[in-house]
C-alpha cells in the first residue's frame, strides 16, 4: 500500500507561543506521529522555533521563498535561510492575494530547484474558472512552467481547486480523479518513466479527519496538503491517526 503523505499548511495561523504549544503537545503524543510521512509548514518565522522543540524526526518545510538567493529583498526569506525539506510554491493564496503570476511562479520553483529542497508546486481553478469550463487550460497554463527534465529531482503538484480552499466544500472523488487523471496524463507527455516516478500528487482543499478516509480511496492521491485542519493539534491528531504506516 503507498504512503500517503499529509503536509501541513499552517499559513500565518500559529504564532511563535502557539507553533511551540503545537509541538509540545505533538511530542507528548508522539508515538503517533513517528514513521508517518509529515511535513509541517509553519511560518517562516516560527521555523527555528518548531525545529528546536520537536523531539521526533518530522519534515519541516516552508510556504514560500524568495526568487533570489541573497540580497537587498527586505521581508522576504530566501530558500537557504534555513535547512528545510520542502516548499510550496504557487500557493493559490500568493497567486491572487499576492499577485504571483505564471513568471513569478516558474522563478520560484527554479530557485527551488537550484537548491536541494523539495518543491510542491500548487495548482487548480478559481470557481469562475470551473464554472467557465477553463478547468483544463488553466493546469494546462499552470503546468506549463514545469521545466524539460527533472534531472533525479523530486517534484510534488498538489491539485487545490481554489474553490474547495478554506470553504467545506469539497469536490466529489470522481471529479477529483478526473483532474489528477488528466494532470498524470499531462505529465506523461512531458517527462520520462524515471521523471514520473518522481513526481507525487497531492490534493488540497478543506481536507479533515471527517473526509480524509474517503478521500484517501482516490487511488491517484499520493498526499494531502491541509490548511486549517492542520493547525489545530487535536484536528490535525485525528488526521494522522487515519493514516496507515
Ligand atoms: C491550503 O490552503 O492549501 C488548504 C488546503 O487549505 P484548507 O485545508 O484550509 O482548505
Amino acid at each position: 500500500m503507498k504512503k500517503i503523505t499529509i503536509a501541513a499548511n499552517w499559513k500565518m495561523y500559529l504564532d511563535e507561543v502557539s507553533s511551540i504549544d503545537f509541538i509540545d503537545k505533538l511530542n507528548a503524543e508522539k508515538e503517533l506521529f513517528i514513521n508517518k510521512d509529515i511535513i509541517l509548514f509553519p511560518s517562516h518565522a516560527c521555523i527555528r522555533s518548531v525545529k528546536d522543540h520537536l523531539n521526533i524526526d518530522l519534515k519541516i518545510g516552508m510556504q514560500d521563498c524568495d526568487i533570489h538567493n541573497k540580497g537587498a529583498y527586505t521581508g522576504s526569506t530566501s530558500i537557504g535561510s534555513i535547512d528545510i525539506h520542502s516548499c510550496i510554491v504557487g500557493h493559490s493564496e500568493r497567486r491572487i492575494i499576492y499577485k504571483e503570476n505564471n513568471d513569478v511562479i516558474a522563478g520560484k520553483l527554479g530557485t527551488v530547484l537550484s537548491s536541494k529542497v523539495d518543491p510542491i508546486l500548487c495548482i487548480g481553478e478559481t470557481l469562475q474558472e470551473k464554472n467557465d469550463n477553463l478547468t483544463e487550460s488553466i493546469i494546462d497554463s499552470q503546468i506549463s512552467i514545469l521545466p524539460k527534465d527533472l534531472n533525479g529531482r523530486k517534484l510534488t503538484i498538489a491539485y487545490e481547486p481554489v474553490w474547495a480552499i478554506g470553504s467545506g466544500d469539497v469536490p466529489s472523488n470522481e471529479y477529483i480523479h478526473q483532474m489528477l487523471s488528466y494532470i498524470k496524463n499531462r505529465l506523461k507527455s512531458l517527462y520520462s518513466d524515471t521523471d514520473l516516478n518522481n513526481i507525487k500528487l497531492f490534493y488540497g482543499g478543506s481536507v479533515d479527519a471527517n473526509n480524509l478516509q474517503d478521500l484517501i480511496s482516490v487511488e491517484l492521491i499520493d498526499g494531502f496538503l491541509i490548511g486549517s485542519a492542520s493547525a489545530n493539534f487535536e484536528k490535525f491528531k485525528d488526521i494522522v491517526k487515519q493514516i496507515k504506516l
